[in-house]
């Protein structure tokens, strides 16, 4: 596939996509994302022999919401291996991704790092190793992308810490559980801040592209993770990537993935590029429909995925 098809081909879904820009529904449970208009489009692909390629609003910056728990766990995974599956599993969850049912009957312990529950265990690990976790998942994200200027945005942090009572619930449970070390308290403000980063579609992409690069970030040569684990923290992102309708995105799209509440979605082709792709109007699963369906596209028209 030569760089001019996928810039055409990024061109062509921008124009087709038109119908689903206005179909899906914000986020408003976070009264902060509700103020941002649905019909934004943008989508950028990053090639691991470093071309960019980008249509409509891929360097507009916005929420990664449940993005971030891609890379809060890849720092977790570094840090502790295989022990962090001990304290978080590794199935899709099968509920929304902020249910709190499963962990009652499941003694704290969360089904996979993807849904909100596993995030907080993730930041549980990273709170206990660094002073401010948010800050070194910021740096973390900045290395990988090369964009020294990427942040959390403090009033997305503020209203969505105004509103984290599930989540809040969910995290003293765990506690109760045994299964976070850190003060529950603590661990939602970093999850909160962490989830309020903002980054473009062509940030994301870069960032995540360590995982089409079997582990070594192009940015800066940085190896992140082993082959193995970039495998396994990949087969994750297949399974549980995208909230309770990971069966049907993959059966759509053919990628591993990561989804979050702000509207974008990011992909990997391992070998050959990561994709990033926002739309911040929702289906009913939270993940972005207009989103999905130019993934879909993307790999329908190139005739490539993981299969
Ligand atoms: N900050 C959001 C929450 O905790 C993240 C949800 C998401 O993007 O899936 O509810």
């Amino acid at each position: 596939m030569t760089g001019q098809n996928y810039q055409a081909i990024l061109e062509r879904i921008h124009r087709d996509i038109t119908p689903w820009r206005t179909a899906g529904r914000v986020a408003d449970y976070i009264p902060e994302l509700a103020t941002v208009r649905a019909d934004h489009f943008g989508m950028a692909i990053v090639t691991v022999d470093g071309q960019v390629y980008r249509t409509g609003d891929a360097d507009v910056r916005f929420s990664i919401q449940s993005i971030s728990k891609l890379f809060a766990c890849t720092l977790a995974f570094q840090l502790l291996g295989d022990a962090l599956w001990k304290r978080v599993g590794r199935e899709p969850s099968g509920t929304a991704f902020n249910s709190l049912v499963q962990l009652e009957f499941e003694a704290g312990k969360p089904r996979n790092p993807f849904i909100n529950a596993g995030a907080l265990v993730v930041t549980d690990v990273l709170c206990r190793r660094f002073v401010q976790a948010e800050t070194a998942l910021v740096n973390f994200v900045r290395r990988l992308s090369g964009v020294p200027d990427i942040d959390y945005d403090l009033r997305v942090a503020q209203s969505e810490l105004a509103h984290a009572e599930r989540n809040r619930a969910m995290a003293h449970f765990m506690a109760s559980f045994g299964n976070l070390e850190m003060p529950a308290d603590a661990v939602i403000d970093a999850y909160c801040r962490q989830c309020a980063i903002s980054m473009s579609c062509v940030e994301l992409a870069r960032a995540a592209l360590f995982l089409a690069n079997g582990g070594v970030s192009p940015a800066n040569g940085e190896r992140v993770l082993d082959a193995s684990s970039t495998k396994r923290l990949s087969a994750l992102m297949l399974t549980c990537g995208t909230y309770d309708a990971a069966g049907d995105f993959v059966y759509r799209v053919g990628l591993p993935a990561k989804s979050g509440v702000g509207g974008g979605i990011v992909a990997v082709l391992p070998g050959e590029f990561a994709v990033c792709v926002w739309s911040p109007g929702l289906d009913a699963t939270g993940n972005s429909l207009a989103g999905i369906q130019a993934l879909e596209t993307l790999t329908s028209i190139t005739e490539r995925s993981i299969f």
